[in-house]
């Protein structure tokens, strides 16, 4: 596998950008987040909007500061481009960085979003990285149309936690009702696009209580496999729930909340749902990332979650290639141990998250850096990644 190859098609795209945006777009990609966030390890999350007029009560990106109103994120499909070719931590081209839109800090495809979600869609879909987006949305054909078009290979997650009194939790001016969802979910399946249900995050009492009829719906709708989630919550997101009856005080890992997200205990749940699903021959994802490998044709091995994926996809490790690309950025070090699922680098000289990253998206196995230095990043205001 040709590592350097990557790195030099992210500057010849840099270049070529350059020459076609103006003085300010490129200002305005310089500034943004997109051109330094550290990516999860499950990929590089892509924001289409700022804030989710949808509301749901489970919901914490109005703890983040994200109002109920939403806008378009102001960049452009090409700025935005620009900005992730200045990302250091970004590998962009086919099996690069994975890509996610939504599940985030908004909703995609709100109506005062969607057509951004569809502009960056156009120009991330050529590139060939794993694309991944998630919704609680519903679209006409137009847009099914085109996202098939631009991007033939998405990873489309749909998103249904409940079926039955679920205006509790998604107020009545929030999401299309989930039996539509299914419904497109369906349309999606027939335009050819690999869909997935979405069951995140798991509501206790609500989403187990529901589960065998949404999984019922979604086999019905010829969906077959299945990402779950654990709900996250936050001091108000706790107070909101109780208030309409969903107490989850015997679940909180801890006494304290605040304004931090903290997953709730529900492995059981979560273990039911999958049990379910499985028995009726759905493919059940740990993580949203797996959905995202195998609709892109890839495996990976990065996590204690996998294998995920083709396995026989999962790219063969070079020695001396991994020390050439460590050379090529400027970096000192070597390779000190390979195993199938994990390498370990030695660095003598270099940012071991920047290598950590580039090399787990490259190669897709756990990354161990051993040594170098570690760079703290300012986003304009937010500590670590704003997401
Ligand atoms: S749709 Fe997503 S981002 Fe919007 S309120 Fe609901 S959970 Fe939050
Ligand atoms: S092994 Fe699977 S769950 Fe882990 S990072 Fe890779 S795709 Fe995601």
């Amino acid at each position: 596998m040709d590592l350097i190859k990557y790195l030099e098609f992210k500057e010849e795209l840099r270049n070529k950008l350059e020459n076609e945006l103006s003085a300010e777009s490129i200002e305005r990609a310089r500034r943004d987040p997109h051109a330094r966030r550290y990516p999860r390890p499950c990929g590089m999350t892509i924001h289409t909007g700022i804030g989710c007029t949808y509301s749901c009560t489970y919901c914490y990106i109005y703890d983040m500061g994200f109002p109920h109103k939403a806008r378009p994120y102001p960049l452009s499909g090409k700025e935005l481009l620009y900005a992730l070719t200045l990302n250091p931590y970004v590998v962009l081209g086919p099996g690069g960085t994975m890509l996610a839109m939504g599940g985030s800090v908004t909703e995609p495809f709100l109506p005062e979003t969607r057509d951004k979600a569809l502009e960056y869609i156009e120009v991330l879909g050529p590139l060939g990285n794993p694309l991944q987006v998630s919704s609680k949305s519903v679209l006409g054909d137009d847009y099914i149309v085109r996202i098939r078009e631009y991007a033939p290979r998405i990873s489309f997650l749909e998103t249904v936690v409940c079926l039955r009194d679920c205006r509790r939790i998604e107020p009545p001016l929030a999401p299309p009702d989930p039996m539509d969802r299914l419904r497109f979910a369906g349309k999606l399946i027939k335009a050819g696009i690999n869909t997935s249900l979405f069951i995140r995050p798991i509501i206790p009492n609500i989403t187990d209580r529901d589960a065998r009829e949404i999984l019922l719906m979604a086999k019905e709708m010829g969906v077959k496999s299945v990402v779950l989630g654990t709900l996250r919550v936050t001091a108000s997101i706790y107070e909101r729930l109780k208030s309409i009856g969903i107490d989850l005080s015997l679940r909180l890992p801890s006494s304290r909340l605040g304004r931090e997200q903290v997953p709730i205990r529900a492995r059981d749940l979560k273990d039911k749902i999958a049990s379910l699903a499985r028995e009726m021959s759905f493919r059940v994802y740990e993580s949203a990332c797996g959905a995202n490998i195998e609709a892109a044709g890839l495996g990976c091995y990065a996590c204690k979650w996998g294998p995920c994926g083709d396995l026989s996809r999962l790219p063969n490790v070079d020695v001396g290639d991994v020390n050439e690309f460590i050379k090529y950025l400027g970096y000192s070090g070597r390779v000190e141990q390979l195993r199938d699922n994990k390498i370990v680098i030695r660095l003598d000289k270099g940012d071991a998250r920047r290598v950590e990253a580039l090399l787990r998206e490259l190669l897709r196995r756990e990354v161990v850096i051993r040594g170098g230095f570690t760079k703290h990043h300012c986003v304009g205001g937010v500590c670590g990644d704003s997401d």
